[in-house]
């Protein structure tokens, strides 16, 4: 077992959501996986420690399950997520093996990222995971939350554990190209936003422009990219469908 000592410097925090993860509603979409995956080890070989915050949890345990709807009631979505986060964790376990890479779980809500007891906790918990050569993987902890207070898809709770390793990057990985100025699928001559200031308000007035698939996906990402510029972190706002998408960021 070899230890390196902490960097903040160099600690990238990569999101990936559901809509990516999930085949339609068909389970995981292993294959793309197995592609971060590689990047991501790749992304270590050059020095840069990663922390995945991985969305996916309730869509698997839906497919798990044989759900083809969401769960209405509170109990049966984190009963689903309870399902879904065994498979979630196999999968990255087993991919990072082919790197002999291990990984390790971890959960999350905002109380434990608001109390200061807990929240230096988690820090000290990431940060020994990662002088361990470890690739913590982590989700909201949705058993234990009711849906008011559920960061949703991660977009938040990514920024959060950026502000809680003082990551020098936040790289969400999306199904979109990113953030336009104006809803490319209306306006063809609609330009993609290269480079902003995180919190500039012009942004969110594009996002209100986005797509409706995006819209609020946008919007959240945005208000991550503000709380994660915070600690000093840049935040990239990508296609995650591109390959070597992570590689081609460093
Ligand atoms: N933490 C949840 C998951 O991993 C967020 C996504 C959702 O609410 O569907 O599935």
């Amino acid at each position: 077992m070899t230890r390196t000592e902490f960097d903040p410097g160099r600690v990238w925090v990569v999101k990936i959501g559901s809509s990516l993860l999930t085949n339609a509603g068909a389970g995981l979409a292993v294959e793309a996986v197995a592609g971060w995956v590689d990047d991501i080890a790749w992304l270590r070989a050059q020095g840069v420690d990663v922390v995945l915050v991985s969305s996916g949890a309730v869509a698997e345990g839906m497919a798990r399950l044989g759900m083809r709807e969401r769960p209405t009631s509170v109990h049966e979505l984190q009963a689903a997520a309870a399902v879904g986060q065994m498979g979630l964790v196999q999968m990255y376990e087993s991919h990072f093996q082919r790197h002999t890479l291990h990984t390790a779980q971890v959960l999350l809500t905002h109380d434990d990222l608001r109390d200061r007891e807990r929240y230096l906790n988690a820090r000290s918990t990431l940060r020994a995971l990662l002088e361990l050569g470890v690739v913590p993987v982590v989700n909201e902890n949705d058993t234990v939350v009711t849906d008011e207070i559920r960061f949703g898809d991660n977009d938040t709770l990514a920024a959060l554990v950026a502000n809680l390793i003082q990551a020098s990057t936040l790289l969400i990985l999306t199904d979109q190209e990113g953030l336009f100025d104006k809803n490319p699928r209306d306006h063809p001559d609609a330009r993609l936003v290269e480079k902003a200031r995180a919190g500039d308000q012009t942004l969110v007035e594009y996002a209100g422009e986005g797509s409706a698939l995006g819209r609020g996906g946008m919007i959240t990402k945005l208000e991550a990219a503000r709380v994660a510029a915070r600690s000093g972190a840049s935040t990239v706002i990508t296609a995650g469908a591109r390959e070597g998408v992570i590689r081609r960021l460093h």
